[in-house]
């Protein structure tokens, strides 16, 4: 890598643990060792430590914090909600989800499918928001849960997803939502919203990863993914990951003291860098809804450049982002999230991902800027095109000027 600069514009991925947060960490890693289920004064600690990191998550994300229960990740999370939801109500084997869901959802929703669970897949709109009218139909009598995500980690565009909870209620089926890209970045209130579960994850809030929490509303059913010891009230087996749970603390006290004014600025920064790319570069433009979205996140499609590529180049360059394709088995596959908007597999494989967060600088934006437009350039000029490069507007309309 040149200059040794990292210019991290990938936070969606995961963000870098908070020095305060590495800080909480650092005594129940060191002396603080004890087990929390152990009876002693030693093992306490631990207790009070996990339990102080459950008022603080259920704080950030307005729950009791006995609604909170802390998982091994944010998959973790949205599996056990899932699980629970049809392991409660036996007679129910029908599930609804929506196309753009994270492989956390996708994933074990498919394996649901082949052991004979029916699920709907919610089709999305090209700008990636949910029609409502496609969820109402899809209820029917034996729907054990909907689960939506609240943010889409690819476009940031956001699900409303109170208004698919009411739907739910209204019909009497559990409501799960995928809220792992959304604290401190939006306001975030799990009551207001009305869903039953919730599924979040430490390493997008500056913690690390390997630590995540559920939501379960109080009085709502449960039933453990995870069987084995009583820990978490019986709500999942296992020992808990006591130094990763007190920096979720940590963090979740951080996030809630000030991440939303930060993430004002990161808006800024974010709407900077979009603006600069779509006027800077011809044939650029932006994957999903404009304002229905997260703060942090831009989606861009650059027309006739592979993002593998684009991606490969910025490395070189110390600029970390992601593309709207992923590689299995040597195979570029199109993003699912991009596909299900209409997007064509070319577009969605031109297509790059730009996640900002609290750390990023004004000077992170000005390397990006400069090296972006000569890459794009660079890997056109080697490609072979059959598509001219689409021109911006502004060149379009000059030209249609006789
Ligand atoms: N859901 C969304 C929307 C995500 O972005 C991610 C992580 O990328 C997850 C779930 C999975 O979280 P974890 O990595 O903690 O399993």
């Amino acid at each position: 890598m040149s200059a040794e600069r990292l210019c991290y514009l990938d936070n969606n991925a995961t963000t870098r643990i908070a020095p305060e947060v590495f800080a909480a960490m650092e005594p129940f890693l060191r002396e603080q060792w004890g087990n929390p289920s152990s009876s002693y004064r030693f093992g306490r600690a631990a207790h009070d430590a996990i339990e102080q990191a459950r008022g603080a998550v259920g704080a950030l994300i307005g729950a009791e914090a006995r609604e909170v229960v802390f998982t091994s990740c944010g998959t973790e999370a949205t599996n056990a909600a899932i699980h629970s939801a049809l392991a409660t109500q036996p007679g129910k084997r029908h599930v609804v989800t929506t196309r753009v869901e994270h492989s956390a959802t996708l994933k074990y929703c498919q394996k649901l499918e082949k052991q004979g669970v029916e699920v709907t897949w919610l089709p999305v709109e090209p700008d990636g928001t949910l029609d409502l009218g496609e969820l109402q139909t899809a209820l029917r009598d034996d729907t054990a849960i909907v689960s939506v995500m609240l943010a889409n980690n690819e476009t940031g565009v956001l699900f409303p997803v109170d208004d698919i909870a009411a739907v739910c209620r209204a019909h009497g089926v559990l409501c799960h939502t995928d809220a792992v890209q959304t604290p401190g970045k939006i306001p975030l209130d799990v009551r207001a919203l009305g869903v039953d579960f919730a599924s979040f994850s430490a390493h997008k809030l500056y913690a690390p990863k390997g630590v995540g929490a559920l939501y379960v509303r109080r009085g709502t059913r449960f039933e453990p993914l995870l069987v084995g010891g009583s820990q978490e009230a019986g709500r999942r087996g296992g020992t808990e990951n006591v130094p990763y749970i007190a920096g979720f603390g940590r963090a979740a006290e951080q996030a809630a003291g000030g991440h939303l004014a930060a993430y004002q600025e990161v808006k800024q920064l974010r709407d900077r860098l979009e603006t600069e790319i779509l006027r800077r570069i011809p044939g650029t433009s932006l994957n999903g809804h404009r304002t229905e979205r997260l703060p942090n996140t831009t989606n861009i499609a650059f027309d006739g450049v592979e993002a593998e590529g684009l991606l490969l180049m910025l490395d070189q360059v110390g600029i970390c982002a992601s593309g709207g394709s992923a590689c299995t088995t040597g195979q570029v596959t199109p993003s699912h999230v991009l596909t299900a908007m209409g997007l064509s597999a070319a577009r969605a494989k031109s297509s790059v991902r730009f996640s900002l967060g609290i750390y990023n600088t004004a000077a992170d934006l000005d390397h990006a800027l400069a090296h972006l437009p000569r890459i794009v350039q660079r890997l056109r000029d080697l490609a072979p095109r059959d598509e001219p490069v689409r021109r911006p507007a502004r060149e379009e309309a000059a030209a249609a000027v006789p």
